[in-house]
């Protein structure tokens, strides 16, 4: 998909105002309010001169799936852009946790107790806390990072321990592939795991979020019931790099 680089604060701006359009859209279609569907910029490889072109275009946080490189942004731009904030969206290695704990506002990813464990440990030592999604692999798809969904209740039980975690919900990168039917149903997977964890969970009510949904199929996700999209290139341009360079094969 040609996605054309976003080079001006109007651009970036023109680009948001039409996804948003299209989310409002996609709302209407399926009976939802636009006010529960929320936009997240993607801006991982997007360098620091055109995000702050996006905080100009009004964008007040931004999607980074590599923790190194959003710690260096977000230390490079905290003095001029205070509240911007920082979602981490990526896997975590456990070395990381220490920045993560530092600077991030949200994380989707969470997929073992040994980050979680690593997390709360360097989150308490600082008086912070963190608004955590736990990632499941909806595709089955052996490359892709999540727990498998038969393994997200009794996950979910184990994370009370960790006090400085407000878990809010489920994340999910849809199957590799165009087919609509596809993606679909790994995102209506989610969402019915998302129902059944509000009942059985301890977290209940509070696993309210959805967050699926990326620059080809976030109208899918809406429909679907996406309370997050996470969208890069439709707002900042194609990345150069393929997706198997960010989302890295196998979990080494
Ligand atoms: C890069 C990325 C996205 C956004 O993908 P686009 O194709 O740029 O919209 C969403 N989620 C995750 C986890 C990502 O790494």
């Amino acid at each position: 998909m040609p996605f054309e680089t976003a080079l001006t604060e109007e651009d970036l701006r023109r680009n948001i105002a039409a996804i948003r359009a299209r989310m409002d859209a996609a709302c209407q279609r399926s009976g939802r309010s636009p006010q529960d569907v929320r936009l997240l910029p993607v801006s991982k490889t997007v360098p620091e001169e055109r995000l702050r072109l996006a905080w100009a275009a009004g964008v007040r946080e931004m999607g980074e799936n590599k923790v190194q490189e959003a710690y260096g942004k977000w230390q490079a731009m905290r003095q001029d852009m205070p509240g911007l904030r920082w979602c981490l969206i990526g896997h975590l290695q456990t070395n990381k946790a220490r920045l993560v704990a530092e600077f991030a506002s949200e994380f989707h990813a969470l997929d073992s107790l040994r980050a979680a464990r690593a997390l709360d440990a360097r989150l308490q030592a600082l008086g912070r806390s963190l608004d955590v999604l736990v990632q499941i692999n909806t595709s089955g798809e052996a490359s892709k990072f999540g727990l498998a969904p038969q393994e997200a209740l009794a996950f979910m039980r184990e994370l009370p321990a960790f006090a400085s975690l407000n878990v809010r919900g489920l994340m999910t990168l849809a199957m590799h592939t165009t087919d609509e039917p596809q993606v679909r149903q790994c995102f209506a997977l989610l969402r019915d795991l998302r129902d059944r964890l509000r009942q059985d969970a301890p977290q209940g009510a509070a696993l309210a979020e959805l967050s699926m949904g990326m620059s080809g199929d976030f109208e899918w996700a809406i429909e679907e019931g996406a309370t997050t999209v996470r969208v890069g290139q439709a707002i900042f341009g194609a990345r150069s790099l393929p997706d198997s360079h960010y989302w890295p094969e196998g979990k080494a």
